[in-house]
């Protein structure tokens, strides 16, 4: 496998700053974005749709937002004027705004949205040959506190709401210019093909909201993401695993980072809870209950913590039975993080034993290091960290 070139920025990284209203109105209007369509039935009735009317609504609204992408009711030109006048005075169709958005030399794009209550949060758009993927946030921060992760650093400061969760998607199609043009033929090529829930924060603890938000996007009259073009990465959220095969039923990917207790609790701490043994019979379900082929154990590669070759083969002989592949990850480092990334040998060397012993072992080439948009390097700067460099460095030596 061959090492991937560093990240040298080739061209100028932009950065277009747009200018923020410093206090948001308030409105007392109900944003339509993120509601699933029992949620869009029930609110249309209450604005004062006629019972019998209330599906078909909720059909042509659904199109417009989630298909066509329009944001304004007065462009819903197959609902009658008064219809639509009535629609803008009690809903609105709002998305998170772009405080920032910077473009590395590779093409991958970062935003940093602003939600309601002024927080941040990021998306990041990563280009590829044959497809696009958006990695997208459940969270302001994380209550969880990885060694190696940079958003780990920062307090939680809230769970997003199924629309702003479904907001990134949107505000990245927006960007990208993705909506199609009506009359135009259908164009099959998507910029955004695959999401990833792997940007801030731990989904499975935001649930709920990550569920309906992923059931908006998956809708086949909207944006029609398939199943299995999205995946959820946890920490290890053991009562959450079999649950997020039924309700939600996309691929799968798992933090795990170590093959012994003694170093995933160093490094996940969620461990303590929920072990390695716990964590893979919980796995052991997914793809049956999920009717999904395999699942993804992500490592990120961390010099002399957990990369020696008695490690590979341990973990091998763990994920045994699990139909799996193995994405192997090098450390991306952040301002004060207390690991180094592994050699390139050694990340070969490890992924070689993996791969002898059956399974796919990617190494991820890292994307948008130069702008801080490579995974575990999010943070929003201006929510208050919760650790210094100091305090990160003694806990990794414990
Ligand atoms: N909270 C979820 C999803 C977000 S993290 C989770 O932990 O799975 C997405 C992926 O990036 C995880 O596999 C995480 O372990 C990894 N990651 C975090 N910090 C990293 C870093 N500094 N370098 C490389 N990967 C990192
Ligand atoms: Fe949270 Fe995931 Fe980072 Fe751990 S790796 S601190 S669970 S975002």
């Amino acid at each position: 496998m061959n090492a991937p070139s560093p990240v040298t920025p080739a061209a100028p990284i932009t950065q277009d700053l747009l200018t923020i209203p410093r206090k948001l109105p308030e409105t007392a209007r109900r944003n339509l974005v993120g509601l699933t369509r029992a949620q869009l039935h029930e609110a249309l009735i209450e604005a004062g749709t006629p019972e019998r009317q209330a599906k078909m609504r909720v059909g042509q609204i659904w199109q417009w937002i989630y298909h066509w992408g329009v944001r304004d009711f007065a462009q819903m030109t197959n609902l009658a004027k008064d219809y639509r006048a009535l629609l803008a005075e009690r809903f609105e169709i709002a998305l998170p705004e772009i405080v920032t958005r910077q473009i590395s030399a590779d093409g991958t794009r970062k935003y940093l949205l602003r939600i309601n209550g002024g927080h941040e949060v990021e998306t990041v758009y990563i280009p590829e040959e044959s497809r696009g993927t958006l990695c997208i946030s459940s969270q302001v921060g994380c209550t969880l506190t990885c060694s190696f992760c940079h958003t780990g650093t920062q307090k939680l400061v809230r769970n997003l709401t199924a629309g702003e969760i479904v907001g990134q998607v949107l505000v990245a199609r927006d960007d990208l210019g993705e909506w199609p043009k009506p009359g135009a033929p259908k164009d099959e090529t998507r910029l955004v093909s695959n999401v990833v829930l792997m940007g801030m924060g731990e989904p499975l603890y935001n649930f709920d909201n990550v569920r309906d938000a992923m059931k908006v996007v998956m809708d086949g009259e909207g944006i029609s993401l398939s199943r299995r073009r999205i995946t959820l990465s946890t920490s290890g959220i053991v009562p959450e695993i079999a649950k997020t095969a039924e309700e939600i039923g996309c691929l799968l990917a798992v933090s795990f980072h170590a093959t012994t207790d003694e170093t995933r609790d160093r490094l996940v701490p969620v461990n303590k809870k929920w072990n390695i043994e716990t964590l893979l019979n919980a796995l052991r379900d997914y793809p049956r209950l999920s009717n999904s082929e395999r699942i993804t154990f992500e490592y990120v590669m961390l010099d002399g913590v957990n990369d020696s070759d008695e490690d590979a083969r341990r973990l091998v002989r763990l994920i045994r039975g699990i139909p799996a592949k193995v994405n192997l990850i090098p450390f991306n480092e952040w301002p004060g993080s207390p690991y180094r990334r592994s050699s390139w040998e050694r990340i070969e060397a490890f992924a070689d034993i993996v791969h002898k012993a059956g399974y796919a072992s990617p190494i991820r080439t890292p994307r948008g290091e130069d702008i801080m948009a490579a995974c575990g390097q999010l943070k929003s700067a201006t929510e208050r960290g919760r650790k210094s460099a100091a305090q990160i460095a003694a806990e990794a030596r414990a």
